[in-house]
């Protein structure tokens, strides 16, 4: 683990930075979490850190749990999972509270989020039968082996996911692995433990197999132990920076990984594009969850005409955006989850304004007790700029004025990042085909976000974005191992008694005449031309 492994520094680090964040005050560093409300600073409460042999400890009940589960039928396991997601239903405000006071959204983000689990997590449920049933091979394979693709459980899958979704991501992500007949051991970000193990006790309340569903609390050394406790595969949400170390301890360990990484979602919008809607996609796909959104907008290139108008609509609309505590209603923009993503903020306008940038609206950090940064639009930026280059995760909206959509396509694929990408053009059609030339995991034309709550879509990235598929059927099979069951087409006649002892030369002559005959320069295909 040596080089992947957090530091017993980096955690001291991570506890000190955490338990007393920016401005808050605090205790002093501690074995358990304490969780404060990013919009006041409010104590919410507190976690306490596992150590590895607790971690160890859960993943060996998941397992055991696991035995049975894996062995129902995906109907029943659907059947079975339904009554949690209509548990969650019943219970959505409490949900949707613990979202505005940890996660410090407005209401209409925090709704978003939990409401993202049921357009996610139905599709797993109604499409898992078919799409986890016994699949043949057909074709000449055929005359030598009947064969069968089955999807059987991994075991236990480990997952770690980040602080801006608390709730949706473990428990969507989870869905597929209980559907495909796993287990689940979450160990969730040290800045929102709370909507996990409400999760976690919804579940209990609604009389699931308990162990089914772990969870452990920490920092990062807490996720690197649950690494090393023996799971089949780690799901993990998070950071470049981090994704790179678990992904190298999984490597270390050949033990199978889907890696959800960072994202710097680029929009290209071309000169016949509707000014309106377009504008109003923007501010929503970037302000959204305050920009603290893997998909969400990070980078506009308008291309001649259209970056006048488009980005005086833009700055209009924000102008009318409300932030603040997200238990007030009049809010749209909540505060920020780490005191170290407002750095962060504050860091990339400084450095656009020094290259030339002009900041058109917000631009700097809000005083008082809550961690609030302003939505902010940027224009005249450019490659030189880190807002431009670097995950921004937050409200930053830079714009660029381009003069072709060549430019535009050139830049947008200039980033070592690929999650999403967006194109806003006069008709389907354009945006369609300059869709195809951005390189992202998915594209989406005339609309932005929308696909990560819609399970029927794989969900992913290229480039340093990640690795693997979350959603879809790539991703309900990603969560099984593929085992296959084949049985010669006569029980009399296997091809270990066609070709296997005592050898032959004539059956061996007969062979090599068979590939020329079929596959040689005087063969039959070559003959036919
Ligand atoms: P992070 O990488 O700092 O932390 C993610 C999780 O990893 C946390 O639970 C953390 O405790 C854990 N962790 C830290 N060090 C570890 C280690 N050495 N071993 C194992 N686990 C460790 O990310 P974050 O700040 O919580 O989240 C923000 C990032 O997540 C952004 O970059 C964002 O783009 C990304 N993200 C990606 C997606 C996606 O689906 N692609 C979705 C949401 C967020």
């Amino acid at each position: 683990m040596a080089e992947t492994e957090t530091s017993a520094s980096e955690v001291a680090h991570d506890m000190a930075h955490h338990v007393k964040p920016a401005g808050f005050g605090g205790p002093a560093v501690a074995p358990e979490i304490a969780v404060r409300a990013p919009a006041t600073g409010q104590l919410l409460g507190t976690v306490p850190v596992d150590d590895p042999d607790r971690v160890r400890e859960v993943v060996a009940k998941a397992r055991e749990a696991q035995r049975s589960w894996g062995e129902l039928r995906v109907k029943q396991r659907s059947k079975l999972l339904k009554r949690y997601l209509t548990a969650i239903a019943d219970r959505m405000d409490e949900a949707v509270d613990l979202l505005i006071s940890e996660g410090g959204k407005s209401r209409y983000d925090a709704v978003g989020e939990v409401a993202a689990l049921f357009t996610g997590a139905t599709y797993f449920l109604a499409r898992g039968p078919k799409i986890l049933r016994d699949r043949k091979i057909d074709g000449i394979v055929k005359l030598f082996l009947r064969a069968r693709i089955t999807y059987v459980p991994r075991g236990v899958i480990g997952m770690i996911t980040p602080w801006n979704y608390p709730f949706v991501i473990p428990v969507y992500e989870a869905f597929a692995a209980w559907v495909a007949g796993n287990a689940v051991v979450l160990k969730p970000s040290e800045w929102t433990p709370l909507s996990a193990a409400l999760a976690k006790k919804i579940w209990d309340e609604s009389g699931m197999p308990a162990d089914l569903f772990g969870v452990v609390n920490g920092y990062g050394e807490t996720g690197a132990a649950l690494l090393e406790s023996g799971v089949d595969k780690i799901h993990f949400t998070g950071s470049v920076k981090v994704g790179k170390r678990v992904a190298g301890a999984c490597g270390e360990r050949l033990l199978p990984c889907t890696m959800e990484l960072g994202g710097k979602a680029p929009v290209v919008v071309t000169e016949d594009a509707d000014v309106e809607l377009t504008a109003k996609a923007i501010v929503w796909g970037k302000f959204f969850n305050v920009g603290q959104t893997c998909i969400g907008v990070e980078r506009v290139y308008a291309v001649g005409k259209v970056a006048g108008p488009l980005t005086q609509r833009i700055v209009e609309i924000t102008k009318d955006l409300r932030q603040g505590d997200g238990t007030d209603d009049a809010n749209h923009v909540g505060a920020m989850v780490m005191p170290g993503q407002v750095d962060i903020m504050e860091d990339q306008v400084k450095d656009a304004r020094e290259k030339g940038a002009k900041i058109l609206v917000g631009g700097e950090r809000a005083e008082g007790p809550g961690r609030f940064f302003p939505p902010t639009v940027i224009e005249g930026t450019d490659h030189n700029m880190k807002v431009m280059t670097e995950e921004t995760f937050g409200p930053l909206l830079p714009i660029m004025a381009v003069s072709s959509t060549d430019e535009a396509v050139a830049l947008a694929n200039d980033s070592h990042l690929g999650l999403n990408a967006y194109v806003f053009a006069g008709t389907a059609s354009r945006g369609m085909r300059i869709a195809r030339r951005l390189r992202a995991g998915t594209v989406v034309v005339g609309d932005v976000i929308a696909n990560y709550a819609l399970g029927a879509i794989p969900f992913g990235g290229v480039k340093q974005s990640g690795l693997g598929r979350s959603h879809g059927e790539e991703g309900l099979r990603a969560m099984t191992e593929t085992r296959v069951l084949a049985r010669p087409p006569l029980m009399s006649w296997p091809v270990a008694r066609v070709l296997g002892y005592p050898y032959s030369l004539k059956r061996s002559n007969q062979a090599r005449g068979i590939v020329r005959r079929l596959f040689g320069s005087r063969g039959r295909a070559s003959s036919e031309r």
